[in-house]
């Protein structure tokens, strides 16, 4: 991509203000500022997009398509001016400008196409796709409203919808030539044909037009830009409709499919409408593939696989698994198992979760409404699939019902993932371990080889390159910007271990972090926060199996301890939450408010003196997280082990010097293990324990309750009056104790409390401390998600 001097780059500013703003450069506001950078951008990006597709086009060459229902992408004026070189120069023209650059970047709304990890994650894998030079794009949906703002009000969490698409999305460009036809419901016949083969008819059909929106993906330094592909339903045209108010109706009814993302994160919406979105998204784009492919290529549609890999993130687009074969057969023409060997050997699916209240399954009269041709599909599968199973495993026969596709009337989408794809991973390895050993034990036996672990990981070109500068020079001035393009690099770090002013300097970048974040606090909320308190952070979803609340019972422990002993000495603590609960997560908003219930009693008690305070940061976005990751000095990490799939909020933080606080769980056991035992807090139960206990049982919550002082203190205080009136959260504590505790923040509770102590004894060394923090940024190369896209595309996609 082209360079701009200083002078270049003002006098194009100046020019795109004054043609596509009407502004001068004098009198340009932030807003003006902002789109007049985008159209720079822009005019790159667009060039540098159609040399990419051209150059790939005529190498044939192989290409990853990346099929998810979410995309947080957060902004993206900073990423994109970092990869195309062009973020130095600048930000060195809007200060001279007097400008703050932030303030103009800030103009951007964040994009919250997704819910949180999964849709990060598929944020991140495309910035690194592309920054790595694979050929490689995005498909997914064009929600008119992305995920929920997130108000608080009296405590209470109140969902605002999010209007991302008010003022023109800069990145975007409408490719209404490259629309395609959705068809959903109807009827379907087969017709015997002349040559015995079957045809299959269509009736009574609803059309939707589903129109492209692309926006480029720009690679670091290396003028590859790829896409990412957002669809949008509309109305066709030629809809013939008995009477215009009926076709107003019609209307909305269609934009409803792109209208909205669903605001649940690891619980599955068993909605139409959310069933109506997943085939509109892979329906879309697989016949785009198609058509592509034949356009492009001139090669039998048998060596589809050869040129495509789709990988699918969770099982939200399984469906482009029948329908690819519906495409293959109905409109290629080719039979079933040739049809079938191309679609094995073009999917390969990611899991996410083994939480069974979050594994989607659907009702088949539901799947049936959607497309009958489609759910005729899933039921050949099924029926051959189990037939194959009674023949080949004659020890699993007993098991048939347990791995059938199709069983009790219900479609189970993991499974049709799993039969129809060539490759199945998890994203961290005791994730991957946990789903060979037990969630997918019985395909583990039939299929070991389509099993794989691909650990997750982050860009760290957003997450710590535009996000702390500081951190970024530092580390730029200590070994030079090798790591930038080979992240593992950042061992070199090493030589600085014993070097007390690196040290120094190290924890100077922390403190002008937590200043930054300081001040964020204190406009969100009025709270001030002491700077050179230890600032201990979760910010996830809320959800119970991230244990938000054992984090809050400790806080209340800490103060409970404080009032019977007001001179008690401990570590001043600024405690920092973010989270958005699903609006109709009842226990889950519970916590929030019992978030806002302590912070409003311990911020303000004069025995606390300060010394505690408690924070909720609200809206928690990717923009947010850009505040929050450079500040963190404790990574709360403390969901109930074997429940977090991986994480990624971890790696962050690591990445940014904070030291994980966490269990055996997810990607912290590989945070553990590169960091070593004596660089991170690690207590609880072990994924083991936890998964014996829900076999087998074993673990009575009121044998704790009633023994253990100090659970018993912690939980009656949520019944009593200390914060708010008397049973205010009468709701969470039943929910604990009648339930037996499912996520056993009860059974924890003590061996996390220890670890904190353990925690604030070793800050009040702060060499050491500072020295934790540096072998933590040293060793999160390993979690840069270059590093992941590597091995997907060497192992899965086989990409060069
Ligand atoms: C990284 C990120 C997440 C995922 O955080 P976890 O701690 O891994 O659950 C969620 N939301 C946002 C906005 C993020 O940036």
């Amino acid at each position: 991509m082209k360079t701009y001097t200083k002078s270049e780059f003002r006098k194009k500013l100046e020019m795109k203000l004054t043609n596509k703003r009407t502004a001068t450069l004098e009198a340009s506001t932030n807003n003006d500022l902002f789109y007049a950078i985008c159209s720079i951008l822009k005019d790159e990006i667009n060039q540098a997009g159609l040399e990419t597709k051209q150059n790939n086009i005529k190498q044939k060459r192989r290409q990853i398509n990346y099929i998810s229902m979410e995309f947080l992408i957060g902004r993206l004026i900073e990423s994109n001016l970092l990869n195309a070189g062009l973020l130095d120069v600048c930000n060195e023209v809007l200060i001279e400008l007097g400008k703050d650059p932030k303030a103009v970047y800030s103009e951007e709304n964040d994009a919250g196409l997704g819910n949180g990890g999964l849709g990060r994650l598929a944020a991140c894998f495309l910035d690194s796709i592309a920054s790595l030079g694979y050929m490689g794009n995005g498909f997914g949906i064009r929600y008119r409203y992305g995920l929920f703002e997130q108000r608080i009000v009296d405590g209470n969490q109140i969902e605002l919808p999010d209007n991302w698409l008010q003022e023109v999305y800069p990145w975007e460009t409408r490719r209404i030539e490259e629309a395609v036809h959705v068809h959903f419901g109807g009827e379907v016949t087969a017709e015997q044909l002349a040559d015995g083969n079957l045809k299959f008819n269509y009736k009574n059909q609803e059309t939707v037009l589903a129109v492209p929106y692309d926006v480029g993906v720009v690679g670091y330094d290396n003028d590859v830009v790829n896409q990412l592909r957002l669809w949008s339903a509309e109305l066709p045209n030629d809809t013939v409709e008995a009477d215009y108010s009926n076709r107003l109706e019609h209307m909305q009814s269609v934009e409803r499919i792109s209208g909205f993302l669903y605001p649940d994160d690891s619980t599955e919406e068993g909605r139409f409408l959310r069933l109506k979105q997943q085939y509109f998204l892979v329906s879309s784009t697989i016949q785009t593939l198609i058509k592509q492919y034949k356009e492009r290529y001139q090669l039998p549609i048998t060596e589809f696989h050869k040129y495509h890999c789709i990988q699918i993130n969770d099982t939200h687009p399984t469906f482009g698994i029948p329908e690819l074969m519906r495409i293959l057969m109905d409109e290629e023409g080719l039979g079933w198992d040739a049809a079938w060997e191309i679609v094995t050997k073009t999917f390969a699916y990611t899991n996410h979760t083994i939480m069974q209240e979050a594994l989607e399954k659907w009702p088949v009269s539901q799947v049936n409404s959607v497309n009958p041709r489609i759910f005729m599909i899933i039921n050949e599968i099924n029926e051959r699939f189990c037939k194959e199973v009674y023949e080949k495993h004659p020890d699993l026969r007993d098991k048939i019902s347990d791995l059938a596709v199709i069983s009790h009337d219900v479609v189970h989408m993991s499974k049709l993932a799993i039969v129809g794809s060539f490759s199945v991973n998890g994203v961290a390895a005791l994730h991957s371990q946990i789903i060979k050993n037990h969630t997918f034990n019985d395909f583990y036996k039939i299929t070991p080889e389509k099993f794989n672990n691909k650990t997750n990981g982050i860009t760290h070109r957003r997450w710590l390159m535009t996000s702390n500068p500081k951190l970024t020079h530092l580390i730029n001035d200590a070994i030079g910007d090798n790591w930038i393009k080979y992240p593992g690099e950042l061992t070199q770090l090493m030589r600085y271990y014993n070097d007390t002013s690196f040290l120094d300097q190290l924890a100077e970048v922390k403190l002008h972090n937590k200043q930054v974040l300081q001040e964020v606090i204190y406009k969100q909320t009025g709270i001030e926060v002491d700077a050179t308190s230890v600032f201990d952070v979760q910010v996830k979803r809320l959800h119970e199996y991230k244990r938000q609340l054992l984090n809050l019972l400790h806080i209340i422990y800490l103060y409970n301890e404080i009032k019977r002993k007001p001179s008690i000495k401990i570590q001043p603590r600024t405690f920092i939450f973010g989270a958005k609960a699903a609006p109709g997560y009842h226990i889950a908003k519970e916590v929030i408010k019992l978030i806002h219930a302590v912070a409003n009693v311990v911020n303000h008690d004069s025995d606390v003196a300060d010394r505690i305070k408690v924070v909720f940061l609200e809206n928690y976005n990717v923009t947010l997280a850009e505040d929050i990751m450079p500040a963190a000095e404790i990574s709360e990490q403390i969901s109930t082990a074997s429940m977090e799939a991986s994480g990624t909020g971890n790696m962050k933080m690591m990445m940014n010097g904070a030291i994980t606080l966490g269990t055996m769980d997810g990607a912290n056991v590989e945070i553990a293990e590169l960091v070593g035992k004596e660089n991170i807090f690690i207590f609880g139960l072990s994924s083991e324990e936890v998964i014996q206990y829900q076999l087998n049982g074993g673990y009575r919550v009121e044998d704790i309750y009633k023994t253990d002082v100090r659970v018993k203190s912690a939980m009656d205080s949520l019944v009593n009056e200390q914060f708010g009136y008397d049973y205010a959260f009468n709701d969470l504590y039943y929910h604990i104790l009648t339930n037996n505790d499912p996520y056993f923040i009860l059974k924890d509770f003590n061996a996390y409390v220890d670890i904190h102590l353990t925690a604030m004894a070793t800050y009040q060394d702060k060499k050491k401390w500072n020295q934790m923090s540096l072998m933590n940024i040293m060793k999160s190369g390993q979690f840069s998600s270059d590093r992941t896209i590597k091995e997907y595309a060497t192992d899965i996609w086989k990409l060069k």
